[in-house]
């Protein structure tokens, strides 16, 4: 017997490939990526627009998966978060952050992550390996499973409305699982979560940015964290193969003349580092060198042990904040969330002793 083959995370041609393998009719593949994506199905047998005979086949040929979740914990906030296990037994960890009347959940495309940022803890456990295709969209379709969003909702009504691609590992170094799985979470027929809705945040892989951007239609968020290339090299060694100039060049080109493409910069605040009133201002001479339009995300740090970082004191976030702001950005303060529970995206855990 061949071993079984996995659908989740196929692309639809893909998908299509292995029904006429089969001997079956191409519409069939349409119908099936629907019980997969938009109801969600993991049980051939409950198939039933497909015969008896096609639900059998289906499954002695193919395995729908899922992630095993090994820990879930809700916040008194609510924010949740699941400790999940793919089939080799690596770990990552999913956090679903709500809001108001909608929420993001925050995805990993990597086991660790190469990218080595001093103030990361994912960054301080080196890259296990990437994820497929199947693995990234399967993180989503767990949260929908606990949220019993299936079928896929109208916009209107949906928990779960809005990805970041914001949890471990740098997705423009695995970007052609990442292209794929997003292409998946997006698409109309399926999980059809809007395109404006999903958030890539990326380190600065400057010559993956604009393809990337362009073939998923996605919004693009740039960890920049440091005004200057002193500095960010210092405590994001990528910097050093793609300098501020680089990213933010490719970030011009991503933006091009197209006025709703506003870009998100993280930018942490590490207390005597990178917080000063000068550093405000270098970091707004930047975006207007560049003439971007753009939005700040002012993150607080989140501390772990090893790390000798400070998160800056609330003074000085809200003077650097009123400084951006005052330069015509907006300039938000992420909200710590689930701090209970130690919820936020880039701090997520994999070990399995943790
Ligand atoms: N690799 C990508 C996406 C994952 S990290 C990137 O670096 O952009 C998601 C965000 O969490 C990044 O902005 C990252 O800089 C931030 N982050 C990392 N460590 C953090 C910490 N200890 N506290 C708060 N944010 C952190
Ligand atoms: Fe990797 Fe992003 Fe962490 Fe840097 S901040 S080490 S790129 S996950």
């Amino acid at each position: 017997m061949p071993e079984k083959i996995e659908l989740i995370g196929l692309s639809k041609e893909e998908l299509a490939e292995q029904i006429t393998r089969l001997g079956e009719k191409s519409f069939r593949a349409k119908q099936l990526w629907q019980w997969l994506y938009f109801h969600g199905e993991t049980d051939f047998e409950k198939m039933s627009s497909f015969s008896l005979d096609l639900r059998r086949k289906l499954a002695e040929n193919f395995t729908i998966m899922r992630p095993k979740i090994v820990a879930e914990q809700l916040s008194q906030d609510k924010t949740r978060k699941w400790l999940l296990e793919f089939a080799d037994g690596q770990r990552v960890e999913m956090v679903y952050i709500p809001e108001e009347d909608r929420g993001a959940v925050c995805i990993s495309t990597q086991v660790g992550c190469a990218m080595g940022c001093k103030f990361c803890h994912t960054g301080s456990q080196k890259l296990t390996r990437n994820l497929s295709a199947g693995e990234i969209v399967s993180q989503f379709m767990v949260a929908r499973d606990t949220y019993g969003e299936w079928p896929s909702p109208t916009n209107e009504t949906r928990y779960l409305s809005n990805i970041v691609v914001m949890g471990m590992g740098e997705p423009l170094q695995n970007p052609e699982n990442t292209i794929k799985a997003l292409k998946i979470l997006t698409d109309g027929d399926g999980i059809a979560i809007s395109r404006r809705r999903v958030t890539m945040s990326t380190s600065g892989i400057a010559p993956r940015i604009v393809s990337t951007l362009k073939e998923t239609g996605v919004r693009l968020a740039v960890s920049l964290h440091a005004p200057n290339n002193e500095l960010r090299s210092m405590i994001m060694p990528i910097n050093k193969r793609y300098p501020i100039e680089e990213v933010l060049s490719a970030c011009q080109e991503y933006q091009g003349n197209d006025g709703s493409r506003y870009i998100t910069f993280e930018y942490l605040l590490l207390d005597g580092i990178n917080d000063s009133l000068a550093q405000a201002h270098q970091l707004i001479a930047l975006m207007k060198k560049y003439k971007l339009r753009a939005t700040f995300n002012l993150i607080p740090f989140n501390p772990w042990p090893g790390c000798d970082f400070r998160p800056s004191p609330t003074n000085k976030v809200t003077a650097f904040a009123k400084e951006l702001e005052n330069a015509g950005f907006a300039a938000p303060v992420r909200v710590a969330r689930g701090q209970d529970i130690l919820a936020a995206c880039g701090q997520l855990k994999s070990k399995k002793e943790q």
